[in-house]
């Protein structure tokens, strides 16, 4: 039978106005799933309403005392995982490691901010004695949190948990395709303890909920990861309305490896940027850019490493419809103007893995840096390589992009890895496999967007600053 899952508003499941619901599938079998509200003005205007009510009195409390809500949400996320991780498994065919590694980030954001948030405190500015003169950290109230299907839980997570922990109340507004594991945390988040109206979902395609939702008047700051069409199109809106926005677009990423780098860590990390989540990844390094005279040994370990890729048990399948068509659409245009893949190039056409929406991992090897394939951020389990001479190209190549999201850097010469990663126009660079963490910003250059997710930065940006001064 199929399950229908409400919107979450004030603090109790709420059936949509219009008594819509829209249908969710299973990329591994392509079977029907859930349904989820379709969600409209009239819903947004209900979720809205709740919020605002609810964040003064979220607000006053003391860091203290938000803080142990946040713990019991943690906990709560925790106790739940087998819950949240089989609603996301339905709807995105991710692995068990995959899913056990988001469900646990997600409970780790709001464990991280828990902390954090009670350090987090304005200052007192010396003026020369004749005033007493402080900074307050202040909530904007109502805070439109809309984010993709690629990783639903996390990033909601990676947004709600700095937000509330700010003080505000959010409108969460997930993809449509991937709603139910976002409603899940809301109900249990309330069962912990957060007050009623904290955190709403409304569920619904991205026209339809929204747009209504980030031209909201009571909506005083956006926070966006998805497209770059889908950012542009909201920035607009932020403008027109004045209000600030968080932008976590896309990427095509960069993975720089020198000849003198230990090149199985530098291949594993190629490998592991198609694998992990087929590629969808906003963050995956897909651009491999290698020094020459390595270059055909690094290729031809990649080649032979994704090739023992098992559909199903190493990756899983691509999580839409539209995007598995698109990602065979870029196939069809590379072969168009001549270029052919080392390996893959297709969909599964047979075994359990022809059932679902699973593409063959696949390496495009020396391409010319202008083509689609090289340019575009693809989304799926796809890398282009591309060698380069010396250190300078390597650095021309890697900025040539639009995009500035993340970059990796192999060198068996720490001091080139560092000089190369200060030069990239990249939000966060990982010189040979350093660590990107909850701990660490996390945010794009050029058009991968602006503002900071992750690390103590977010929760500034989900606060503003009020200055106080008393005349002594
Ligand atoms: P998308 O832009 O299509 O959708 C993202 C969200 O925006 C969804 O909730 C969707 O319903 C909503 N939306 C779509 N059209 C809208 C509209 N007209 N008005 C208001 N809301 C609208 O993106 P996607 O396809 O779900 O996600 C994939 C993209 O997200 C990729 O480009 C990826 O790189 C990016 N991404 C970025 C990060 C990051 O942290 N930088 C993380 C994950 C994904």
């Amino acid at each position: 039978m199929t399950v229908r899952h409400d919107h979450w508003i004030g603090g109790r499941a709420t059936e949509p106005v219009s008594g819509a619901y829209l249908p969710t599938l299973d990329p591994a079998t392509r079977r029907p799933g859930d349904e989820i509200a379709a969600g409209s003005q009239a819903d947004v205007e209900r979720s809205v309403a709740a919020a605002a009510a609810a964040w003064p009195e979220w607000a006053r409390r003391s860091g203290a005392e938000r803080s142990e809500v946040l713990h019991r949400i943690a906990d709560a996320i925790e106790d739940g995982a087998d819950e949240l991780r089989e609603l996301e498994r339905a709807c995105t065919g991710k692995l068990p490691g995959q899913l056990r590694t988001e469900i646990d980030m997600s409970a780790a954001y709001f464990r991280y901010y828990a902390g954090v948030l009670r350090a987090h405190h304005g200052r007192t500015i010396d003026q020369g004695g004749r005033n007493h003169t402080y900074t307050r950290l202040e909530p904007y109230g109502v805070i439109a949190a809309i984010t993709p299907w690629n990783l639903p839980l996390n990033q909601a997570c990676r947004a709600l948990a700095p937000a509330l922990a700010a003080g505000n109340a959010v409108v969460a507004k997930p993809s449509e395709l991937t709603s139910t594991s976002t409603l899940c945390l809301a109900r249990l988040a309330s069962a912990a303890g957060l007050p009623d109206g904290l955190l709403n979902v409304v569920t619904g395609t991205g026209p339809e909920a929204g747009t209504p939702l980030a031209a909201h008047p009571a909506v005083r700051r956006i926070t966006f990861t998805g497209s770059v069409p889908t950012g542009r199109h909201l920035a607009r809106i932020a403008a027109d309305r004045l209000v600030p926005m968080t932008l976590e677009l896309g990427g095509k990423s960069p993975i720089v490896v020198f000849a003198d780098a230990d090149l199985d860590r530098a291949v594993a990390a190629a490998v592991a940027a198609v694998a992990t989540n087929a590629g969808q990844v906003c963050s995956a390094t897909t651009r491999l850019l290698v020094e020459s005279p390595a270059h055909d040994e690094v290729v031809a370990a990649v080649v032979e490493a994704v090739e023992r890729l098992r559909p199903g048990v190493d990756f899983g399948p691509i999580i839409t419809e539209a995007q598995f068509r698109k990602v065979l659409d870029h196939f069809a245009d590379a072969a168009a103007a001549g270029v052919l893949p080392v390996t893959g190039g297709s969909a599964y056409d047979d075994g359990p893995a022809a059932q679902g929406q699973y593409v063959r991992p696949t390496v495009y090897a020396a391409v010319p840096p202008d083509l689609r394939i090289a340019r575009e951020e693809i989304f799926g389990p796809v890398l282009v390589t591309m060698p380069f001479a010396d250190e300078a190209e390597a650095l021309a190549l890697a900025n040539d992009t639009d995009y500035g999201l993340v970059a990796g850097v192999w060198s068996g010469d720490v001091g080139r890895g560092l000089r190369l990663a200060e030069r990239i126009d990249a939000g966060q660079v990982a010189v040979n496999g350093g660590a990107l963490t909850i701990e660490t910003p996390f945010g794009g250059f050029k058009s991968s967007g602006y503002g900071r997710e992750k690390g103590i930065e977010a929760l500034h940006e989900y606060a503003q600053i009020k200055t106080i001064s008393l005349s002594l």
